[in-house]
């Protein structure tokens, strides 16, 4: 038997000390962690902690391990974004695992994929762990399909925060979403849903169903169930604020029924 040295292999890719493993975390609820994840997790030596992270979550790492918490909490301002991954580098470099805890997964927003880039151009082995992205929790616990057949062909995860300089043409993403069937799911949109509605009437009528999910699969979850030509002034109304989702698009008129049995079942 040779005596090989234990490699870090696609299948035990948080083996290896001066690595840096990229974890979705999931929506907040620590049960949607994939098994992957939680092995990684208790791996680390090092764990830098994003802001939309569950606690429950966190507490899975092991006694001893370094947490660093560089999302915005208790009102501080985030960490930058360079700063972050040279923590991580310099970190992977003194031979930490390094596990970054991002939110639900970490190729949905949140810079992940340049964060990969960043390490990878450093030198440093890099793996990933998906994790279930919030709008997937959010029609999950509503039992609601995203893609249901009688409704669409498909779903579109969008940024309503657009990179300063790059403004998003709503009206288009509207009018293929209209003659394709589309379900819209909307990320960080609750700020600018003023601007994200207006810009969507141009393609999409003002009764298309809409919803608004508020801490999906958290205990404080909320949603609350509107139309398009609605939407701004329902979250207004409702004080609905990040993070939340907001879902358009004609499988959302599946809501009220699937609504009814949660509500039965005591899971609303
Ligand atoms: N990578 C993450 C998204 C990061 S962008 C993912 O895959 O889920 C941050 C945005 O995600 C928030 O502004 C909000 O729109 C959404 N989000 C994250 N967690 C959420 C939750 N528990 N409930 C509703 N929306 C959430």
């Amino acid at each position: 038997m040779t005596n090989a040295k234990k490699s870090s292999s696609p299948r035990d890719p948080f083996g290896a000390s001066g690595s840096v493993t990229l974890v979705g975390a999931g929506p907040g609820d620590p049960d949607l962690l994939t098994l992957k994840a939680v092995r990684a997790i208790e791996a680390a030596t090092v764990l830098l902690v994003d802001e939309l992270v569950g606690d429950g979550v966190v507490a899975l790492a092991r006694p001893g391990t370094r947490v660093v918490h560089v999302g915005k909490r208790g009102g501080c301002r985030s960490t930058p974004q360079a700063f972050i991954e040279k923590l991580m580098i310099t970190a992977a470099r003194e031979g930490e695992r390094v596990v970054r805890l991002k939110g639900g997964d970490p190729f949905i927003f949140g810079r992940g994929g340049e964060e990969v880039e960043h390490l990878r151009a450093a030198g440093i082995c890099v793996s990933v762990v998906n994790g279930i992205t919030a709008g997937l929790a959010a029609m999950g616990s509503l039992g609601v399909a995203l893609t249901h057949r009688d409704h669409a062909h498909g779903v579109v995860f969008v940024t309503g925060h657009a990179r300063p300089g790059h403004d998003f043409d709503w009206p288009a993403l509207a009018s293929v979403a209209h003659a394709t069937r589309l379900t819209l799911v909307i990320y960080m949109g609750v700020r600018g849903v003023a601007e994200i509605e207006r810009g969507l009437l141009r393609g999409l009528p003002a009764d298309t169903p809409a919803v608004v999910v508020q801490h999906a699969s958290l205990p404080l979850q909320r949603q609350v169930a509107t139309r398009l030509g609605e939407l701004a002034a329902t979250v207004a109304r409702e004080g609905l604020a990040s993070p939340a989702v907001i879902v358009v698009g004609d499988v959302v008129s599946g809501l009220s029924a699937a609504q009814h049995e949660l509500e039965r079942w005591g899971a609303a």
